[in-house]
């Protein structure tokens, strides 16, 4: 399960929100790896109230397109997610965060592209929902939906800030992580 987007486009915010409400603990960055990578661990009911339990791990990736970060920074960004995506078999999920009030970036359409071309299942969150009105908001899905959403498993409107549309996002990623068999035959 990966987490990926722009700076600033609210990433942090989300993880906080999803660590407050449902029990993420943040763990080590991987050793060898940069410190720019940070785990969550998650455990609990695989089904609530049909026992079982699983457990598996968010990640975290550095966001791209900040003007400000060192060139060296910019240049590695692409071969970090890169090598981490394309080494990664057990990733079930990629949550692709963007901006709900803007178009996507040039940075967005390059990951909308690796995603496609790898085939990488992945659901796009648009944050920020909370500096709009509800038609607004539709509208901005639809277009989202257009320029990014043919490969997307869905687009879920969310607010990390109001914690809008969290749960629904929740509700995906565990989905994502414990619909195999190996997660059934331990309930
Ligand atoms: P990151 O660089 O993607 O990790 O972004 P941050 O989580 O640090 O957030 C960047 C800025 O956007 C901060 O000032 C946040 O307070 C703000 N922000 C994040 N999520 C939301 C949201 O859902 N609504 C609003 N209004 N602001 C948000």
């Amino acid at each position: 399960m990966a987490f990926l987007g722009r700076s600033n486009v609210g990433k942090s915010s989300l993880l906080n929100a999803l660590a407050g409400t449902k029990g993420l603990a943040r763990v080590s960055s991987e050793p060898g790896r940069t410190r720019l990578v940070n785990f969550f661990r998650v455990t609990g009911a695989v089904r609530p109230g049909r026992g079982g339990r699983g457990e598996f791990y968010l990640v975290d990736l550095p966001g791209y397109g900040y003007a400000k970060a060192p060139k060296s920074v910019r240049e590695g960004w692409g071969s970090l997610v890169n090598s981490y995506l394309e080494d990664r078999d057990p990733l079930r999920l990629c949550v692709f965060i963007v901006d709900a009030r803007h178009d996507p970036s040039a940075g967005d359409e390059m990951l909308r592209d690796w995603l496609d071309h790898h085939q990488r299942p992945y659901v796009v969150a648009a944050n920020k929902i909370d500096k709009m009105g509800r038609g607004e908001a539709r509208r901005r899905e639809r277009a989202l939906a257009s320029a990014l959403g043919s490969g997307a498993e869905a687009i879920i409107p969310v607010s990390a800030t109001k914690k809008t549309g969290v749960d629904e996002l929740w509700k995906t990623i565990r989905a994502a992580a414990f619909d195999r068999h190996d997660f059934e035959a331990s309930e």
